[in-house]
Parts: C-alpha cells; structure tokens; sequence
C-alpha cells in the first residue's frame, strides 16, 4: 500500500478502507496485557488481543482502543470456569458442580493446592497413611463406622466395591432398586462392567426379605441395598429394610447416595450412613458432594475388614483423590455448615424477607420486580419428592437469558413467563451481587427493564 494512501487513511479511514491494526506483539507489549500474560499465560492474552483485533478490523473497536478492550475483557483466572450464581431453587444442581464449598473448605483446599504433606509425617519424616485426618474426620463424625475410605465419586466406591468384592460372583439387587443416576448411567451397567452378575430379585414396586434370601447362595459377593435417589415409588410397595437384610448372613452394601452422615430433621425420608451401618449395613457408599456439602468424591464408610480390602485392591489406585479433594473433604467434616445444608435448613420466612427486600431495591432502580412464593427441591438425586418453600423475585422474563451473561453469571428459572430467582439456594451474603448483576443485565437490555413493578 503507497504511502500517500496510508495517511489519507490515517486522517479519515473510509468505511471500504482495509483497518490498519497495530500488530500484536506491540499490542502484548502494553504494560497491562504484560502483567496479564505473567498471570494468565502469553496464550490466553493473546487469545483475548485476536478476538479484539477481529472485533476492531469489523469496526466495532476504534483502533486506538484495543489494548483497552483487551484488557477490560481479560478473565480472571486462566480456566474458563466462571463462576455462576444458583438462583435455580435447585440446591444441588449437577450442571452448577453440585455442592457449593463452605469458605472453611475453600481455605483449606488454597492451603493444600502447594506441596503439601498428604501422605508424609512431618514429625517424623516418614511416609505417613494418605489422608489420614480426614479419615480420621469422617470416622470422628460417623463412629458407627470402623473404617473409611475416599474415591473419586459415589459410582467409583460402587464400581470398587463390586470389583473387589463381587467380580466373578453375584450382587443380588431388588429390581426396584436398578436406578439410572442421571446421564444415562445406570448403576446395574456400571456393577457389570466390573465383571460382577446381578441377581435380580422381586419385582418393581415389592421386593422381601424372603426374596432376597432364597437368592442367597456360595457365588453370592454381597447384596446391594440401593436408596431410590431421584425417584419415588408409591402405592403398592415393599421394600426389604438394611435391618432385615442383615441377618441373611452375606455383606449388605448400602447405597445411600445423598452422603447424609447423621438423620438431617429436615429431610426425614432421607437415610444417613449412622442410620444404615446401625442398621447392619457392612458398608455404605455415598457421595461427598452431595447433602453432605463438600467435594465430589466418593466415600466407602463400614467394616474394616471390607475397607481393608477395597483400600488395598490394585483398581483402588486408579480411583485414588488428589491432595485438594481430602482437604476441602475434612474442612467440610470437621468445619462449619456447608453452604448445601444452610440452604436446606434456611428459613421460608427469612427468604420471603430478603425476596422483597431485593425486589423493593430493584424496583427503585426501575427494573420491573416483585417477591413470590416458590418451592425449591434438593435436586442432584436427593430427596425426591420434596419441595421446600422458598422465595423468588420475579423479573421479565428476558432477565434469564441476560443474567447467564453478567459476571458472575446467574442461573434463574423461568416459571409462569416470568424469571424467578429463587433465593434458597443463594446464600445470604450474595444478594447484593445478584441484584448487582440484575441491575446490569437490566443496563445490557437497553431500557433498564423500566416497569410498573406490579
Ligand atoms: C448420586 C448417586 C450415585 C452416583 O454418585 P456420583 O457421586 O454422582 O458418582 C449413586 N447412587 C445413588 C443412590 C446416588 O444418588
């Protein structure tokens, strides 16, 4: 291109005119973007440079303002992960990574994310037992349980139980309790894959202890008590207790999913793992991010002698959790109330009160909101069937499409054509940046959802 083009174009680029853009290591030289490329990597930087440079060359960008852009669309970490506020009224939403951590579990999961001594004894300076306080943690709230061991999520303790216990041999299983966990994974597949047989017994909607007696047999490895986690069965049923089953004379591995480690008054209907190994459950498996509130990972809590053998088995490797899991595990443990459980014990007259307290706030600022009753669920396979009464504020429906775009992003249901953030699942201290980010999706839409607020 001749010269005299070039500044022509400089003065007053014509609309045809092909954009002259500085060029990107003199953009990556910007003292901000420098700094970002040391915190974020030079290729994440970058990343975001191209992206404004494209925007810039469409004329959407002045060109003198690209590093500006750059800069003001920087993330925050280097994972694409962001963070999203759950206004769903599902507590655990498995889209949303299911438990939110308590702070306790965050401090101690940042602490551990070094090298940290995991499985060495500082006093002495020899190898140490992996994990070992949180075991201990587990087996000081659970003292039902005369060992413990942790897997990467509740079909893994499945799958090891199975495996080391079963392979080979038979798992008898009421044919009411073949559940699919979501996804399309479903546990009678998962248990075969480990080269186990299922010994279906009963039927659907009755299954009893006789039946699952006369299943019984040499080739027996255990018998498969599975809590019907999202999903009810109602009317003309019966199922064999863990009590009942005990005495049959094989292990009883119990599934109790939720990863309640003591009853929860709220939830009634939901079994505990003290419950179950009181019972006479050998083993119990659950999830840790689930009703229990921390990571995900999967607990084995029971017989020592069983523990023993899952814990010692070659597959128990390759199920192994990482140094951050058994931090945020024992912080969740032995530390305050996780974020799940206030939630499922926040009071509906409380919500109501920060529901309209939010909603007259946004009203003020124009946007067209009121406070309604909702009822929130436990979601992420537990509880099924319970409603817990909650609170929502209720937007213009639009609302739900803009707020999945403000940071951090917020997850709302749309009920009755309207956007309902339902506050159960919200903790307290996050209402002022929910109604933050609906103030600014409102800013985004244009007419900053100006309304009559009825
Ligand atoms: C959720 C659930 C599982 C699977 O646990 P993950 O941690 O998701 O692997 C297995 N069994 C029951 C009864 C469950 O509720």
């Amino acid at each position: 291109m001749d010269r005299d083009h070039a500044c022509a174009t400089d003065a007053a680029p014509p609309v045809d005119e092909p954009r002259r853009l500085p060029r990107t290591d003199v953009l990556l030289a910007d003292p901000r973007l420098t700094a970002a490329a040391r915190r974020l990597g030079r290729e994440l930087v970058k990343d975001v440079v191209a992206r404004v440079q494209t925007r810039a060359r469409a004329g959407e960008v002045p060109i003198g303002e690209i590093a500006d852009h750059a800069v003001a669309a920087l993330p925050a970490t280097a994972s694409a992960l962001r963070p999203v506020i759950n206004a769903t009224g599902v507590l655990l939403h498995t889209n949303l990574g299911r438990a939110a951590l308590s702070k306790a579990a965050r401090d101690a999961v940042l602490a551990a994310s070094g090298t940290t001594d995991v499985e060495l004894d500082l006093t002495t300076g020899a190898r140490a037992r992996r994990g070992s306080s949180t075991l201990d943690a587990l087996l000081r709230s659970v003292p039902a349980a005369e060992a413990a061991h942790v897997v990467n999520n509740g079909a893994a303790a499945l799958a090891l139980t199975a495996t080391a216990l079963a392979q080979g041999r038979e798992i008898i299983v009421s044919r009411g309790e073949m559940v699919e966990i979501g996804d399309g994974f479903r546990l009678p597949d998962l248990l075969e894959s480990t080269g186990a047989r299922l010994r279906e017994v009963g039927t659907t909607n009755r299954t009893t202890p006789a039946d699952y007696a006369a299943a019984v047999g040499p080739d027996t490895g255990f018998i498969l008590k599975v809590h019907p986690s999202n999903f009810r069965v109602t009317g003309f049923t019966r199922e064999a207790s863990v009590a009942e089953l005990a005495p049959l004379g094989v292990p009883v591995v119990a599934d109790i999913g939720s990863g309640l480690l003591t009853p929860e008054p709220v939830l009634p209907g939901e079994p505990d793992a003290t419950g179950w190994l009181r019972a006479g459950a050998s083993l119990v498996t659950a999830s840790g991010d689930k009703l229990l509130g921390g990571p995900q990972c999967g607990l084995l809590l029971g017989d020592a002698e069983l523990v023993r053998r899952l814990a010692r088995h070659p597959l128990a490797r390759a199920l192994r959790v990482d140094k951050l899991t058994l931090a945020a595990l024992e912080a969740t443990v032995r530390g305050p109330e996780p974020p799940t459980l206030t939630a499922l014990r926040a009071d509906p007259v409380e919500l109501r009160r920060r529901a309209e307290r939010l909603a007259e706030e946004l009203r003020a600022d124009g946007v067209d909101s009121r406070a309604v009753d909702t009822e929130a669920v436990v979601g992420g396979g537990g509880a099924p069937g319970v409603t817990l009464p909650s609170a929502a504020v209720s937007l213009p429906a639009e609302y739900a499409a803009l707020l999945r775009g403000t940071d951090p992003a917020v997850l709302a249901r749309v009920g009755d054509g309207r956007c309902l953030l339902d506050l159960r699942a919200v903790p307290v201290d996050v209402d002022a940046r929910l109604a933050e980010a609906v103030r600014r999706a409102g800013a985004s839409r244009g007419t900053a959802g100006r309304g009559t607020g009825t």
